[in-house]
């Protein structure tokens, strides 16, 4: 069997992976020894699984592989972000970005090669939507950030990647089953074990996932909002044409598991001359009554070919001053990784639909 039709173990969610030893005759514990292997000691080889025995590991070696997206380009910010461009089996491409901060290591990862959505301030939503990622291809982002941090085996402290963030290249809800099985997978105590509540979903408002989302998976929900008045949500976000403001606050109303100690994060890239007044200000606060919520003012990282100037930074002060004031924290974001177009709406890849790319999500992946 040659390397490319091997198929990878990493990536698979425990009954996928039950099932596939099942086809090699073998005992139902060897999938939780496999999934430790994989997901806790970060196995790229199967001759290291020292507690499987040497011909069953030469099975695995024969039928499987355990690698993860390769990566196409590395590079790191002055500011100690970075970013991977990642290749897929099949050549597409997608970014992911590690931000390292005091109290924390955040991954940004993508959900689709390309975006299915359009929004105007943001770089992917200039690249069509090529295809969805799988489950194994997000989770594959973790893994080999992983890999790159050397944060083997995956211990609960002194760890580089604390958070992930679902804010990559796409829109997680138009592709909800693979991000969901990726979660479970990233969740997993006995593997990876990232807590639900150190995971973030954001989502430009596709209303009627985002219940869904939180029954499902349950992790923080952040929502792409930009805007106080649909006519303008309208131009920067065109996916509120079809769930305009009203619906979207109200499905945020209602989502499961948000609390003051939870609370749902709104996205507010700062735009000069569009959406950075002091009355915006107050209109948000209005809006946000009755939600649970925090606010994320983030200057506008600026893409080649992009139409917009961020806010200067008085209007930006001016908006976060107004929040604070009626009790929501509004801090304002200080962009990471610009130097190499890491930050907040600066990711594209090259790649492109093609024909072959019309297929669905090809079953390995
Ligand atoms: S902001 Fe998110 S949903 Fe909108 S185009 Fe960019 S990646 Fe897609």
């Amino acid at each position: 069997m040659t390397v490319d039709s091997k198929k990878s173990l990493a990536g698979l969610g425990r009954a996928e992976l039950a099932a596939e030893l099942a086809l090699l005759g073998a005992e139902p514990f060897r999938a939780r020894q496999l999934w430790h292997w994989i997901y806790h000691r970060g196995a790229t080889d199967f001759a290291a699984m020292s507690s499987l025995a040497r011909g069953f590991r030469e099975v695995l070696a024969a039928r499987y592989t355990l690698d993860r997206p390769s990566i196409a380009a590395a590079q790191t910010s002055r500011d100690g972000t970075r970013k991977w461009l990642l290749r897929l089996a099949d050549g597409h491409e997608v970014e992911t970005v590690h931000i390292p901060e005091e109290d924390r290591g955040t991954l940004c990862v993508s959900s689709q090669v390309g975006c299915t959505l359009t929004c105007r301030f943001c770089h992917t939503g200039t690249q069509r939507l090529v295809r969805n990622l799988g489950a194994a291809e997000i989770v594959g982002q973790v893994m080999l950030a992983r890999d790159a941090l050397g944060e083997w085996p995956s211990s609960k402290d002194e760890r580089e990647l604390t958070n992930i963030v679902l804010m990559g290249m796409g829109e997680p809800l138009y592709n909800f089953d693979n991000v969901a099985a990726a979660m479970k997978i990233v969740m997993d105590p006995e593997g990876l074990a990232i807590s639900r509540r150190k995971i973030t979903l954001s989502t430009a408002g596709v209303v009627p996932m985002i219940a869904r989302c939180g029954a499902e998976i349950g992790v923080n929900l952040a929502i792409s909002l930009h805007a106080v008045r649909d006519d303008v949500r309208d131009v920067l976000v065109p996916l509120n044409k079809k769930y305009p403001l009203a619906a979207l606050l109200e499905a945020c109303r209602n989502y499961p598991g948000s609390s003051n100690a939870r609370r749902i994060t709104f996205e507010y890239v700062m735009l000069k001359g569009v959406n950075d007044s002091p009355a915006e200000a107050r209109e948000l606060v209005r809006l946000l009554k009755g939600i649970p919520a925090k606010v994320n003012l983030i200057p506008f990282n600026p893409w080649p070919g992009a139409p917009y100037e961020c806010a200067s930074d008085a209007a930006i002060a001016a908006f976060s001053d107004i929040v604070f004031a009626a009790g929501y924290s509004a801090p304002v974001r200080t962009p990471r990784g610009r130097d190499i177009l890491a930050a907040c709406g600066q990711l594209k890849s090259a790649s492109v639909k093609s024909r072959a790319s019309r297929l669905p999500v090809p079953a390995a992946l």
